[in-house]
């Protein structure tokens, strides 16, 4: 019988084969093997292969395109048949003459070597499909949008092969090159099985595999955008600020990728990254896009078993247990050979990473009393935590954490190999994200214009929690409200308001003015959960919890509350809030709206430390509450959230918003409110004003800031009253207020500058080493009038950032010294120190050291020193002037009748610049000091400085160390002149 004749009298029994089952992989096998020996060309593939047709209709069209194909197309379809089905499914069926369905001759074009090599590479594919995924778009041929159509996971592995391949071929011979390259390559760097340093079980690979794709499903979106499947992280993810300080205290700029690598190591011997940044920063997300890139292969690419941990989730385990159970439990359950698996890992720390994320919100408090280091030993979840980040337990395996400064005490720090620091988005980053999330341009140009007429918005956004707020609620904020939005309180509201309007029955879900009284008994009863599980560390809830606080179905679909993303064992649903930002909303919007809590919950806030745990607290979340921890211990992870849900107490109770609690809150209870809280923060800055040491004799009274005096600062901005925040600083008398360290960024730069315009008398404000930068610099401005000398030295400010800065310190009085010393400066920013120099005759001293000022911005500057008469410390350590900017500056100063101190050290400065240094020397009757250390003066220069010396009395010290002098030199010279250092 020919083939002919064989497909048409068993058509019946052959479609019932290959639709059998109901799975299509029996067809699209044998479409692939059609394709590769052409028996069909692209087109009949796809006029076949219709997904929306039901399976056996696409069965019947195969069968009448091959049978009007001829006699051998039908043999070579009963051959791939034969081929492809199992051997049960055969039986009675006959298949012809034996022949082989193979490719004709090699392909000429990538295109048609993946259509002739189609069988193969599904096969060889299936289980490497997010690599070639990266490849394709790292090198551009692929979008994030073909990625995900092809792992749509409704697909098996080997249909996404195929929508992969069928994507290649629509994207052209490019797209195929760059797959058949990865494929080359994968090839020659699978590791050698014969190779026992590589070898790898089967097993083991198997886990990683598992891993990496819960791990890639857990980390695929953001928990902010759940449920609106709008975004993914790739969408969304925009870079934010890392910074690390290394050994010589230099900042250093990181990638994600450096995170964990060696830049900024401190102490070689740990293996803990620390990130630390504040509640909304993105340390969540940092770590979750680690975590994809990871699952990708596209980062990290050393490391091969990553663990990722949330440690708000081990608080609710109470069970002892030992590592293996700790990392297959909570992380990933190996399907078979538990042992071996594990053994591997112990094997080879070097090969795994795990991450801790959210160590701040673990309820106790880092202790390294107890040392463990057992795998196998079951111990309570804090001990093995505690000795995994000391390196007791599994010593060389990396670890990440995350936190918020505050709860990183010494002792953990003496465990960090180093701590990078998250802060937030820069300007840039801003925008970028503004982008991202509006795909329609002109409504994130409309954003960023509307963030960029309202500065203190702007500068709020460089938080990502915000920034995402603010984007996400950018129709309430187009629309025009009320009240323009200035506080993390308005912001806050906006999202509450944004989220109701969602829900809302009216037509075009348009909020009523009472819109916070008609949800009141929602709000309070979030607010109630809120408040009880920050007093408890508690930040996941059970349903029952839920329940048991009256929270129904509804409540949870309004968006505040999310299902936990969490790949552990559990049998039941968990719940938490879409971040602690909004828990802390939700427990001050109960502090204040809950009529019937007890007087002292509003001073209990504003004074943690002597808070005591609230009855009601210990009653319902009993299970969050370990009785093993101490309440000491407690207070390290609550005291940040308790400061927060301070600051949007302070911020509810805020004027501006007495027409919006009108109805919600009786005005005597209100009023009440606000008063204990007006007092809590005057005695909270009371009692920083009573730490101010007496001053030395000689020296200027000043003040260090502690920790929670800008917590109070912040507070007293939320309320947006005049009168309170002048009243407080009344009592503040103080001639230096130094805020060093502080993480101080531009949001509370904004609060600061509030509060300290009503200072009585000017300051020297010292705000080195924060992260002011151009936007935190223009929030400065309206308190620069009272600042007699701003330092903000290594701050991240642009040269746009400084001509804001001057354009208003030109007009201010008091403004008298600037230390900008290592900033993002050029020459754009000389000519507004020239205008200041020239329009500010008691300028007193200018630091522009370690920036990128070149020769001519030297020159620039020079212009305006000619006609200034008042300035004594010019400092331009570290920058670019060389001898033409020393020639300008020496000729600008001859002249100066005020100039006590310059230094040009680090200058490319040679004997030319020093000849017409020496020219100023010889003129001055003030200079006393000048710094010209690591130059490249030679002995030429050197003699014009002391020709000059000889006429000049004035001059106590010049310094020449490091220039282009043998020590022989050295040693005569400095004999011929004493006031030389070499
Ligand atoms: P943290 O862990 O520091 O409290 P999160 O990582 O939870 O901060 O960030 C809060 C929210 O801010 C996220 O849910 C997300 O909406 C937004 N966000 C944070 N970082 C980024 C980022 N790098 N790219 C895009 N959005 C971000």
């Amino acid at each position: 019988m020919t083939a002919h004749q064989l497909i048409l009298k068993q058509r019946a029994e052959l479609l019932a084969v290959l639709c059998g089952g109901g799975s299509a992989e029996p067809l699209d096998c044998v479409l692939d093997l059609l394709l590769a020996c052409e028996v069909l060309v692209w087109e009949d593939y796809l006029s076949i292969r219709v997904v929306e047709k039901p399976l056996c209709s696409n069965v019947r069209q195969l069968f009448d395109v091959v049978y009007d194909k001829g006699e051998d197309a039908c043999s070579l379809l009963l051959a791939a048949m034969n081929q492809v089905l199992p051997e049960e499914q055969k039986a009675g069926l006959c298949f012809g003459k034996e022949c082989a369905v193979l490719g004709k001759n090699r392909p000429d074009t990538a295109t048609l070597t993946l259509l002739a090599d189609r069988p193969v590479l599904v096969r060889k594919l299936r289980d490497n499909i997010d690599g070639a995924l990266n490849a394709l778009l790292t090198t551009g041929c692929f979008t994030i949008k073909d990625c995900d159509a092809v792992q749509l996971p409704v697909y098996t592995p080997s249909q996404q092969v195929r929508r992969l391949l069928d994507q290649v071929r629509f994207k052209g011979e490019t797209a195929a090159k760059t797959l058949l390259q990865y494929l080359e390559q994968t090839e020659t760097t699978r590791p050698n099985p014969e190779d026992k340093e590589n070898h790898l079980s089967a097993n083991c690979l198997l886990y990683q595999k598992k891993l990496r794709s819960s791990v890639a499903a857990q980390s695929h979106s953001l928990s902010t955008y759940g449920g609106t499947g709008r975004f993914s992280l790739d969408d969304i993810y925009t870079d934010g600020l890392l910074e690390v300080m290394d050994g010589s205290g230099e900042t250093l700029t990181l990638g994600l990728e450096d995170v964990v690598g060696p830049l900024g190591t401190l102490n070689e011997d740990a293996d803990t990254v620390l990130v630390s940044g504040e509640a909304g920063s993105g340390k969540s997300t940092l770590l979750q896009r680690l975590h994809l890139l990871w699952a990708r292969e596209a980062l990290l690419t050393n490391t091969f078993l990553l663990f990722p941990f949330s440690c708000r989730k081990l608080n609710s385990e109470h069970r002892e247990l030992s590592l293996k159970e700790l990392l297959f439990l909570h992380c990933c359950w190996p399907d078979r050979s538990q042992d071996e698996v594990f053994q591997f890992i112990l094997d080879h720390p070097n090969l795994a990473l795990f991450t801790f994320d959210g160590l701040d919100e673990f309820k106790q408090g880092f202790t390294d009393e107890e040392r463990h280091c057992c795998p196998t030993k079951q111990v309570p979840i804090p001990i093995l935590l505690f000795n995994l980040l000391q390196g007791t337990l599994m010593k060389g395996v990396m670890k990440v954490a995350t936190s918020r400064p505050q709860a990183v005490g010494p002792s953990l720090k003496h465990y960090l190999r180093k701590e990078v620091l998250l802060k937030g988005f820069s300007p840039g980053g801003i925008d970028c994200y503004v982008k991202k999330h509006h795909s329609d341009p002109a409504m994130a140009r409309r954003v960023i214009e509307s963030l960029q007429a309202n500065t203190v918005l702007l500068s709020l956004c460089h938080i990502p929690v915000f920034c995402w707020i603010v984007t996400k609620c950018h129709q309430e904020l187009l629309g025009g409200q009320d009240v323009i939005p200035q506080t993390i309180t308005d912001v806050s509201l906006l999202v509450l308001q944004h989220f109701f309007q969602r829900k809302s029955p009216q037509p075009q879900g348009v909020l009523g003015k009472a819109w916070l009284e008609e949800h009141l008994d929602t709000v309070l009863k979030l607010g109630q959960l809120a408040l009880e599980g920050l007093e408890a560390s508690c930040y996941v809830f059970s349903g029952y919890e839920l329940q048991r606080n009256g929270l129904t179905e509804q409540d949870v679909s309004l968006g505040f509350l999310i299902y936990c993303n969490d790949l552990s064992v559990t049998d039941c649903k968990r719940y938490e809030f879409l971040h602690i930002t909004l828990q802390c909303f939700f427990a001050a919007l109960y502090v204040v709206l809950n009529r019937n809590s007890d007087r002292s919950a509003v001073s209990r806030l504003f004074q943690p430390q002597y808070r005591q745990l609230s009855g009601l607290s210990q009653r319902c979340l009993g299970h969050c509450i370990d009785s093993s921890v101490e309440e000491v211990e407690s207070h390290v992870t609550e005291t940040p959230n308790l400061q927060i849900t301070a600051q949007f107490v302070s911020g509810l109770l805020s004027q501006r918003h007495h027409n919006l609690l009108l109805e919600c809150c009786p005005t005597a209870v209100r009023e009440r409110k606000v008063k204990q809280v007006v007092k809590s923060l005057s005695k909270g800055m009371q009692r920083h004003f009573k730490s101010i040491p007496r001053p030395v004799e000689g020296e200027k009274k000043s003040m260090h800031a502690m920790p929670s005096f800008v917590w109070l600062i912040k507070c007293i901005y939320e309320m947006q009253d005049n009168s309170i925040a002048q009243d407080t600083m009344a009592k503040l008398d103080v001639e230096h207020l130094k805020l060093t360290y502080c993480n101080i960024g531009p949001v509370e730069c904004t609060a600061l500058s509030y509060v300290l315009k009503y200072l009585r008398n000017p300051v020297g404000l010292q705000l080195d080493n924060n992260s002011v930068g151009d936007v935190g610099a223009e929030q400065l401005l309206p308190c620069l009038h009272i600042c007699h000398s701003l330092y903000l030295r290594n701050n991240n400010i642009s040269d746009e950032g400084i001509r804001k800065l001057l354009e208003k310190g030109m007009k201010c009085e008091s403004f008298q010294k600037i230390a900008l010393f290592n900033n993002n400066l050029t020459d754009a920013c000389t000519q507004h120190f020239a205008l200041l120099l020239k329009s500010k005759q008691n300028f007193l001293s200018l630091r522009l050291g370690n920036n990128n000022i070149t020769s001519q911005g030297a020159e620039q500057l020079a212009e305006g020193l000619s006609y200034n008469q008042s300035l004594q410390f010019l400092g331009l350590w570290g920058n670019k002037i060389g001898d033409r900017g020393a020639e300008a500056l020496a000729a600008a100063l001859k002249n100066s009748t005020t100039l006590i101190w310059l230094s040009l050290v680090d200058n490319g400065v040679g004997s030319a610049g020093a000849c017409a240094l020496a020219k100023l020397i010889s003129q001055s009757k003030t200079l006393e000091q000048l710094w010209l250390n690591k130059n490249c003066i030679s002995r030429e220069g050197v003699e014009c400085l002391i020709e000059a010396l000889k006429m000049n009395s004035s001059v106590k010290e010049v310094w020449l160390r490091g220039n282009n002098l043998s020590p022989e030199e050295e040693e005569e010279l400095s004999k011929q002149e004493s006031r030389l250092t070499f």
